[in-house]
């Protein structure tokens, strides 16, 4: 499947005509701009010619055009020279640094950096931006009266929102004349007209790389007269930037802007094929949310969310069908946001989702189509694989009974547990309302009961709309105000060490039981899911903790409405209700470690280890202490960090040492449509000789039964060998194994765990 690219605003194809041009300067007009041969004379002279047709281009002069190496460093060679000035004029007035919330990031690094380095200590001011993403005006002029230099760009990168430049030049007429002002035009370059003479902007950057020219080849326009001073020294550029010219690059900068104005018809025809892209999207996403619905936009991006999907996630189920696309955020986090869409106040769910589709301005009418074709294979398969939860493709839920799902929001957790066609809401927040819906909706579950482990303290639980949303089997009446069934018809009495619970009723002799654990707060209870027949117990599988018993830690117990003393108590009381081996659900898990065992926290846990040895004194004086300093408490008692990530990480050749041996599994944990459409590894699985039983999707929401499974399946020293795409999103699954004890777990990245089969025999027709 040919791969189609959409990240246009991140970095464009050199365009044919230019590869030409610079392939043919770099034969002949090899020589140093510098050198005062003939041959270096051509040199220089490609280069006057370059500056002379950008100047015309952008309506400058000439000798306002300094050649740079990125965009970036044309940026930072604007701020460093304004803010140097005043170091070198010795100005002790303190002036404010502006700058647009949705600037490009070199923007206000360089602002921070130089302020910093120069030790101007000059405030450094956000500027807010409204919903379309302009800057506000009254903010905006409430600043301009103290401020020095002023950052706007022209197009932003992530949305395409075109800044209204002649609003703000209103502003700084009315209340600094002085203030320096870049326009960063990276984006605006040849998709939009920009009078930066009459506009009196004194700076502005450009980048060859996302007009189809090469990389390695900026540009800053200096209006004449404003402060420039080098950021380090020689003699090229008129002394302003040293350094060989990289003339390629800048005849390709050239050659771009003539193909741009030669082509001036073109962007009639991108708004139609922008709508087109919107309108197969729309069929897939029916509940899409456009964020850059505007009518000041550059036709070339599309930036949207989806209700229910993070931006990683979407990557990667375009990503599969070769579509690549962007996020607006930085994907290595487990929870990124795009801080462009958070800045318009899109809401944290959009911003989190932001995915960017951006495309060339040369596009035509062909490649749009052989997009929306794709786009609505995409639509196909995720109708096929909207049953996330299926036990034909994930073998290790038939161990359980009554498998759980974990959903996790920047630590916090939400779980449904799933019992038949069935299942139970435990502690839904609102961040996962879509996530949940989405679940239980394409699953055709149908909704017990919603049930909380505790009152919130300090967030907003999502139960009562959540209900609103569902038809939930046991009526709002019925419950009381943590959602535990009231109505005895629900419940059953379990006998446990000689006490009665009250229990809810599943299919197949299984159960939950609630047991009233005060301490995280007053209210809190615990849930075990379990098998028990004749009202007693047999089997503990997974318990719910709430706030109370977390991975390596305990819930804070310091609020109003906390009780250490009863904390203690609860703990004791779970330890004796609970098996070794039964599965520790917790409602927070900031250190992504998913869940935990009653085994491993006796141990990992030193406040859990001062429970069982009665030692009640050290416990209430040791957690009045870890609260005082709450933030400090992770990872404070563990002996050993050999499940640390970073130590998680493992090469091609040890893989390969471990696909070699006899006990092993490999285990994807990509979601189920992302492993079911992934070729390259289904070919990976036959090449590397992995045996069908021993290779498992796991993905991340159903870790917790993986971990059930093979706690009952395997010995400790089982070779668990976790993929994904990088390796740096199963790393944590890895760490999560070996701190369960499973020492021989590693995490290693489909990409290079691929690359180790190019040394095998006749394998490479999967990879063309
Ligand atoms: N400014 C904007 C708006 C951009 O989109 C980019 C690149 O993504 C830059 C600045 C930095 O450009 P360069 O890659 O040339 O450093």
């Amino acid at each position: 499947m040919q791969e189609i690219y959409l990240d246009y605003n991140a970095s464009t194809p050199v365009h044919p005509e230019i590869l030409q041009d610079i392939l043919y300067s770099m034969h002949t007009i090899f020589a140093n701009p510098s050198s005062q041969h003939k041959s270096g004379k051509s040199a220089s002279l490609a280069i006057t010619n370059a500056r002379c047709n950008i100047a015309r281009y952008i309506s400058a002069d000439a000798n306002e055009i300094i050649f740079t190496s990125s965009a970036t460093e044309a940026i930072n060679l604007a701020i460093y020279s304004v803010l140097y000035q005043q170091k070198i004029l010795n100005n002790k007035k303190k002036y404010k640094l502006l700058y647009a919330a949705t600037e490009h990031k070199c923007v206000s690094n360089a602002l921070n950096h130089w302020n910093k380095i120069l030790q101007l200590d000059y405030e450094i001011v956000e500027l807010p931006v409204n919903e379309d993403g302009q800057v506000i005006l009254d903010i905006l002029q409430e600043e301009l009266p103290l401020a020095l230099m002023l950052c706007t760009m022209a197009v932003n990168n992530e949305t395409g929102i075109i800044t209204n430049l002649k609003v703000i030049k209103d502003s700084i007429n009315k209340h600094n004349k002085d203030v320096f002002w870049l326009v960063d035009s990276v984006q605006a370059l040849g998709k939009i007209d920009i009078d930066f003479k009459g506009l009196g902007v004194s700076y502005a950057s450009f980048s060859g790389h996302k007009i189809h020219a090469p990389k390695g080849c900026g540009v800053l326009y200096v209006k004449n007269k404003n402060p420039l001073f080098p950021m380090f020294c020689g003699e090229q550029e008129n002394k302003y930037r040293a350094g060989t010219e990289n003339v390629p690059a800048i005849i390709g900068f050239d050659k771009a802007l003539m193909i741009i104005e030669k082509n001036k018809h073109l962007p009639k025809n991108l708004f139609k094929y922008r709508n087109m892209i919107i309108n197969s999207l729309t069929k897939v996403f029916p509940n899409i949310q456009i964020n850059n619905n505007y009518h000041t936009i550059v036709p070339t991006v599309i930036n949207f969310s989806v209700p229910g999907f993070l931006s990683k996630e979407l990557i990667n189920i375009f990503g599969i069908f070769n579509i690549r696309v962007a996020a607006g955020s930085a994907c290595g986090a487990l929870n990124s946001k795009s801080y462009v869409i958070d800045a318009m106040n899109l809401g944290q769910q959009r911003a989190e989702g932001a995915i960017r589709m951006s495309f060339s301005i040369f596009a035509n009418y062909n490649n749009i189509m052989q997009l929306c074709k794709r786009i609505a294979l995409i639509g196909r398969e995720l109708n096929n694989y909207k049953k996330i939860y299926e036990t034909k493709r994930h073998q290790y839920l038939l161990h359980n009974q009554t498998p759980v799902i974990r959903f996790n929001y920047n630590g916090i957790n939400s779980w449904i547990i799933i019992n038949n066609e069935q299942c139970i809401v435990i502690d839904p927040i609102v961040e996962l309302k879509d996530k949940l819906l989405n679940f239980i909706t394409n699953n055709q579950l149908k909704t017990i009961a919603i049930m909380n482990t505790h009152g919130y303290v300090d967030y907003i639980n999502y139960t009562q709309d959540l209900r609103n949303k569902l038809e939930v089997i046991i009526d709002s009446d019925d419950v009381d105000i943590l959602g535990w069934p009231i109505n005895e018809k629900y419940l059953c009495n379990i006998n446990i060490e000689g006490m009665q619970y009250s229990a809810l009723l599943l299919a197949q002799d299984n159960v939950i039981i609630k047991v009233p654990t005060p301490g995280y707060t007053n209210d809190s209870v615990s849930f075990i899911v379990a098998k028990a027949r004749d009202g007693v117990l047999l089997e503990s599988q997974f318990v719910f903790t709430g706030g109370n018993i977390l991975i390596e830690d305990l819930g804070r117990a310091n609020f109003k409405i906390s009780n250490v003393n009863k904390l203690y108590e609860s703990i004791e009381n779970i330890l004796k209700l609970v098996d070794n081996n039964c599965i520790i659900c917790p409602t927070y898990d900031c250190k992504n470690l998913f869940a935990t065992t009653m085994k491993v926290e006796q141990k990992a846990n030193s406040l859990i280890a001062n429970v069982l040895l009665k030692q009640q004194d050290i416990f209430l004086s040791r957690t009045k202490e870890v609260d005082l300093f709450s933030e400090e408490r992770y990872f404070q008692e563990i002996a050993t960090k050999v499940y640390e990530p970073k130590n998680c990480i493992i090469s091609n050749v040890d893989a390969k040492d471990i696909i070699n041996k006899e006990k092993y599994l490999l285990i994807d944990t990509r979601e189920a449509i992302i492993h079911a459409n992934d070729v390259k590894i289904k070919q990976l699985s036959k090449i590397i000789g992995v045996n069908k039983n021993s290779f498992f999707n796991v993905p991340f929401i159903h870790i917790a039964n993986f971990m059930s499974y093979c706690i009952n399946s395997f010995d400790t020293n089982m070779h668990l060998l976790f993929i994904c795409n990088s390796g740096l999103t199963s790393v944590y699954v890895a760490s999560a194994f070996r701190r369960l004890g499973f020492i021989n777990s590693n995490s290693i990245s489909l990409e290079i765990l691929e690359e180790f089969n190019s040394d095998a025999e006749n394998n490479y027709e999967i990879y063309v």
